[in-house]
């Protein structure tokens, strides 16, 4: 097993200490297991009762008494028959007895005591209670013992520690910076995407200012493309079963699909032959049956788009784009608002190239993520350089190409100017890669924009291209995705903005208040102005006080307020007050005002923090 760390022990610790608090306070409680967690700990507990924040409160407050009681951790290494006994005495046999079967006859079996307490543990622990110096109950939730749908749930409290208080408050604020940029919130109160379980879990509902959204990325990412070569493509979400055969996606991956799709008179045919479902299965595996897939990824269709015609090395490189929705079958419990879908849009594109072609193209792809990491904002990411391990025969391809396609991907890599890492025997089984990973403005590290090569699937589909000497020649594949999926991304950019969105995004860009409705007629004026200028606007009609459409303004994020005063509309000016770009405040002429805001939506200026709140 691997050391602990001295965090490590320390929460490993604070989790005996809640286990020995809950049953002094509810002898009654089974308990299960409780370890240290990346950024805190656990502990899993079988009882009628609710743990209510309430309740919470209470148990925290009998664990500052362990704490201050100082009691000794103490190791006590016994035999099976002596461990059976101290869980049979503790009253523990629920759960505990199964996990002392777990442990292999050859290993030591080991308890740990405070206080009272004792608990079946292999350690580490502090060595007494008061070095537990900075803790805190988070929350509970479910967790089926063992992780299994088909045992008990049990109620799992949460918790974190630290080593001093100081790092506890910075992990507290964190969390509380997450909650409030939750884009599963913001996404209802902004009413930028629904998910309804009518439709299905993790198909996600884009409303329309979230679909404003996604549009403003495509068109952004598509600009780009254009500029770089690429050609945009349709293709069907949903394609026979043998296309996904050939690519290698079924049957090996069909856990993560939704199943196969089979016409019904071929069913009932099967069920009347006597058929049982595991041979349907067998037969589906073997290819014997055809049907239908959604499709898991997008690179079957565009494959057979390059094969549709003939392909000279003249032709190549050929670029094939699309926003193609795929489908994955993800467990419910991993379901995640935007973050974590079944069906899910990526900024999908295939790269068709000769060898000699690759590097220059994976610097083109590498460039696209960088513009697009820099023109929202994300300053800080890693990138990760995944190579083959030497000393594996798993690969498809030749050695030769490997060589010159690694040798290419650090190349290039070497051209972004940003540190990245190698990583031995990471590459996939067909090709190598470069991963981003991105932190986000409060701490947390995303996967994001990826760049593949591919030795596999021009193999499996057998595509050519015929070459200066007239023969036949595999190009080898690129797959990319700058934004990886349009539904991870756009959560990401909703709690990375916490839904300040940059003009060039925001759903609604300018919102104009008329002081009294005697105003409202200029107030239609500007809004056709800004309008004819395709910037989004909209009158607030509400016969409310300036002060209260101001905060509403806020509160929704809009990020250019039009103020029209009595004075403004009888001079043609209006007054300007910003939130993404406090340099604007002030009165200025409408023409003024819309050319300013226009040339701040077609830079993508990012918002800009005010030096000082403003006072209402
Ligand atoms: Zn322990
Ligand atoms: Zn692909």
């Amino acid at each position: 097993m691997k050391e602990m760390s001295p965090l490590e022990k320390v929460r490993h610790s604070s989790a005996h200490v809640l286990a020995a608090a809950v049953l002094r306070l509810y002898p009654d409680t089974q308990l299960d297991i409780g370890p240290p967690t990346e950024s805190g700990f656990y502990y899993d507990f079988d009882t009628d009762m609710a743990f209510t924040p309430e309740v919470l409160e209470e148990i925290e407050t009998e664990m500052k008494k362990i704490i201050k009681e100082n009691q000794r951790f103490e190791r006590i290494e016994v035999s099976r028959e002596e461990a059976k006994q101290i869980i049979s005495d503790m009253g523990q046999k629920q759960y505990k007895l199964g996990r002392l079967n777990d442990i292999p006859d050859e290993e030591t079996i080991s308890f740990y005591r405070n206080g009272e307490f004792h608990d079946l543990c292999a350690g580490a622990h502090v060595s007494y209670t008061k070095k537990i110096k900075a803790f805190k109950l988070l929350h509970v939730a479910g967790s089926y013992h063992r992780g299994n749908s088909n045992n008990k749930q049990l109620q799992r409290i949460y918790g974190t520690a630290f080593q001093s208080k100081d790092d506890l408050k910075d992990h507290l604020e964190r969390i509380e910076e997450a909650k409030k940029r939750d884009h599963r919130n913001i996404g209802r109160e902004m009413g930028l995407f629904h998910i309804d379980e009518m439709v299905g879990q993790g198909l996600v509902l884009w409303k329309p200012n979230g679909a404003i959204i996604r549009q403003e990325l495509e068109k952004f990412i598509t600009s780009e493309l254009t500029k770089q070569g690429y050609s945009q493509v349709y293709t069907p979400h949903i394609g026979k079963l043998d296309l996904f055969r050939t690519s290698g996606h079924f049957p090996y991956y069909q856990e993560s699909q939704y199943p196969p799709i089979i016409q019904r008179e071929c069913l009932a045919e099967l069920a009347e032959e006597g058929f049982s479902s595991t041979q349907l299965e067998n037969k589906l595996d073997k290819g014997e049956l055809d049907g239908h897939l959604l499709r898991p990824m997008n690179c079957p269709m565009h494959i057979s788009i390059y094969k549709s015609e003939k392909r000279s090395y003249r032709d190549l490189p050929i670029k094939l784009a699309e926003f193609g929705t795929v489908y994955r079958w993800e467990q419910s419990g991993e379901l995640n608002g935007m973050t974590r879908v079944r069906g899910f849009t990526q900024d999908d594109a295939h790269l068709f190239l000769r060898e000699d072609q690759l590097q220059d193209e994976i610097q083109g792809c590498l460039g696209l993520v960088k513009l697009v990491f820099s023109t929202l904002g994300m300053n800080e990411y890693r990138v990760r350089v995944s190579l083959r391990d030497p000393d594996s025969d798993k690969y498809v391809g030749d050695t030769e190409g490997w060589n010159k396609a690694e040798a290419a991907l650090k190349q290039a890599v070497r051209t972004l100017g940003v540190e990245y890492e190698e990583e031995l025997g990471e590459a996939a089984f067909y090709g190598p890669k470069i991963d981003f990973v991105v932190k986000d403005v409060i701490g947390r590290e995303w996967q994001l924009g990826t760049v593949q090569v591919d030795y596999n699937l021009p193999e499996r589909f057998d595509i050519s291209y015929a070459g200066t000497d007239n023969k036949n020649h595999r190009p080898v594949m690129i797959h990319r995705a700058p934004f990886g999926s349009m539904e991870r991304f756009c959560g990401l950019l909703i709690e990375h903005f916490a839904g300040n969105f940059p003009t060039w995004l925001a759903p609604e860009q300018v919102r104009i208040l008329p002081m009294n409705d005697d105003l409202l007629s200029f107030a239609e004026e500007c809004s056709q102005a800004f309008l004819k200028h395709e910037i989004r606007v909209s009158i607030d009609r509400q016969s409310a006080k300036l002060g209260a459409k101001i905060r509403r303004a806020e509160n929704e994020k809009i990020p250019h307020m039009i103020i029209i005063g009595k004075r403004e509309a009888e001079e043609g000016k209006v007054s300007i007050r910003s939130r993404n770009n406090p340099d604007l405040d002030g009165t200025c002429d409408l023409q003024d005002c819309m050319n300013q805001i226009e040339a701040e939506i077609k830079s993508k200026a990012l918002p800009k923090k005010r030096t000082a709140t403003p006072t209402e």
